[in-house]
């Protein structure tokens, strides 16, 4: 599938892997329900040197693509929750708050890695801790 093959922006985000080169890792901790480690990204790619904060606070823009998968995320528990039976309105919140409550390192960490991949183009010949 070429979405998923490497040099797609897709490819990037679920292998967790630097936008430029997609062979550095953005995560020290491969597994994001390790929570102490769970923040913790390498400062630059160790492949291709890109330095992953592209700017002074540059991951709150992140936040922005957290909220768009947490909505995602529920609209998708709702609909096919009203798929299977009727729920009502407590089903749905309590539903929503465990998906929440187990999704969010997950989420933070694609929401991290979307936000890059809006920036940095895939381009693995180039070197050098700026992205432009
Ligand atoms: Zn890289």
């Amino acid at each position: 599938m070429k979405l998923l093959s490497r040099g797609s922006r897709l490819y990037s985000i679920l292998h967790f892997r630097c936008p430029r080169c997609q062979k550095g890792k953005v995560f020290q901790e491969p597994n994001p329900y390790v929570i102490s480690r769970m923040f913790k990204m390498h400062e630059t790619c160790s492949h291709c040197g890109l330095r992953y904060e592209l700017e002074p606070s540059f991951f709150y823009g992140s936040m922005y693509v957290s909220y768009a998968y947490s909505v995602a995320f529920f609209v998708a528990t709702y609909v096919l929750m009203s798929l299977i039976y009727d729920p009502g309105i407590w089903d749905v919140v309590i539903a929503l708050a465990v998906i929440l409550l187990l999704l969010t390192p997950l989420i933070f960490r694609l929401a991290r890695i979307t936000w890059l991949n809006f920036f940095v183009k895939y381009n693995p010949d180039k070197r050098g801790p700026r992205a432009k």
